[in-house]
């Protein structure tokens, strides 16, 4: 069965071993001052690695074979879930094989759009620390290491006060609680779906699909950072993320986001060249990120005050933004769910002057039909692969100023740290797989 346990020692995502306690007793003392939770929440300080886990939830129903989404006039019917076959797709949370025909026609498929791949090699596991000559390239464009992005990302929604929701790295055991509290606001997210858990919960991703939320591609196996993956490799894990999307839903995504925020120009083309996207989230400077850090949560590495810390950070920097924002956080985990449902959300939704809550496709003034590649119009569709990266200006249009291209380390928001404590962190983290 291809399928995981809530448990954090089961998942390969899970990053519980990244850092030491020690770690934790730095954060400084927070106090949180709430506008609004749910009053079904759990108590936040509960919300912890050690919370024992909940009951899983089930969907509140299952979509029929066949069911089209009203949000998408000319949508094709929704594929039956009998039809998707784990034995007919590559492992759970491994990095695809690149000699199966089915990668080898999407390698033959991007070498026919004519798209340049620059030849840039693949980076050492570690992020910047261990790739200083990489990092040091801004002719590279590696928003890892400084923040350096181009015209082809999305990195932002364009309206001031507009937050573009998204949470990443499902379906997962506990997003149908998700769902359900989104419902209940009338709320739509972007989902950005990890290709192999669609097998394992393909029922939870057709929800969110007729349910009017967006669907995003990130990745067949987020067990590696895609500038550390040969272009090959960069094929495999996008193109069967396509491909089991379309199987589950009938529509395939032209947007993507890369795990751990990792992209640069090589891994750009090759997005492009498959039709797709890059979707970011919000930072305004070299080392800052609009990052809740939730997904650290459950790995104990940073507590559930911690996260809500953060989010008052990311708060008071979206009120100076000229534009909207995006902001990351994760449907991964019991915990992630529980602080997005019990405090982030009902704060923001309590907030002066009113925030308003949106895809991200949404939010750039676009439907959901232009999400896909089977629905859109060709004319408000995000930018069109044949553009490319290349002669682009790099740096996103920032209100202060402040966008990096530096070449530092920070693909983390490690806003709240001491120095001493953030160059900690960038050591650890060079070691180990973040979740992002
Ligand atoms: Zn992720």
């Amino acid at each position: 069965m291809n399928a995981q346990t809530p448990s954090s020692s089961s998942s390969p995502l899970a990053p519980s071993s990244l850092l030491s306690s020690s770690s934790v007793q730095s954060l400084p003392v927070i106090s949180v001052s709430l506008l609004s939770t749910n009053p079904t929440a759990v108590p936040l300080s509960q919300i912890a690695a050690t919370e024992a886990s909940s009951p899983t939830p089930t969907l509140a129903s299952t979509p029929p074979a066949g069911a089209t989404p009203s949000s998408i006039p000319g949508a094709p019917g929704l594929p039956s879930l009998s039809s998707i076959i784990p034995a007919n797709y590559p492992k759970l949370d491994v990095v695809p094989p690149t000699d199966s025909a089915e990668v080898q026609q999407w390698i033959a498929e991007v070498q026919s759009t004519g798209i340049q791949i620059p030849n840039i090699s693949p980076t050492q596991p570690g992020g910047c620390p261990n790739n200083t000559q990489a990092a040091a390239d801004t002719s590279r464009c590696w928003w890892t290491c400084g923040g350096c992005v181009r015209t082809t990302d999305i990195a932002d929604c364009p309206t001031q006060n507009t937050w573009g929701l998204t949470y990443d790295d499902g379906p997962a055991y506990y997003t149908p609680n998700l769902l359900n509290y989104l419902d209940q606001n009338n709320l739509k997210s972007t989902f950005f779906v990890i290709g192999s858990r669609a097998v394992s919960f393909p029922a939870i991703l057709q929800s969110e699909y007729l349910g009017a939320h967006q669907l995003s591609v990130h990745t067949w196996s987020h067990s590696a950072p895609l500038t550390t993956l040969t272009n090959e490799q960069v094929i495999a894990e996008l193109g069967w993320t396509k491909k089991v999307m379309k199987a589950v839903t009938g529509v395939t995504p032209n947007t993507m986001r890369p795990p751990f925020g990792d992209i640069d120009d090589r891994v750009r083309a090759i997005s492009l060249a498959m039709g797709l996207t890059p979707i970011m989230w919000t930072r305004i400077s070299a080392t800052q990120t609009f990052d809740t850090g939730d997904y650290n949560i459950h790995g104990g590495s940073i507590t559930s005050e911690g996260v809500m810390q953060n989010w008052y950070w990311i708060m008071g920097n979206a009120s100076k933004l000229s534009t909207g924002f995006i902001v990351l956080e994760h449907d991964l985990f019991q915990q992630s769910v529980e602080i997005a449902t019990g405090y982030i959300l009902p704060d923001a939704l309590a907030r002066t002057p009113k925030l308003t809550l949106q895809p991200v496709i949404t939010c750039l003034g676009m439907t959901l039909a232009d999400a896909y590649i089977e629905t859109n119009d060709n004319k408000t569709n995000p930018p069109p692969a044949t553009l490319g990266p290349t002669g682009t200006s790099s740096g996103r249009p920032s209100s202060t100023g402040t966008n990096g291209n530096t070449g530092q380390s920070g693909a983390l928001s490690l806003h709240s740290l001491p120095d001493a404590v953030v160059l900690g962190l960038l050591s650890l983290i060079a070691g180990s797989a973040v979740l992002l």
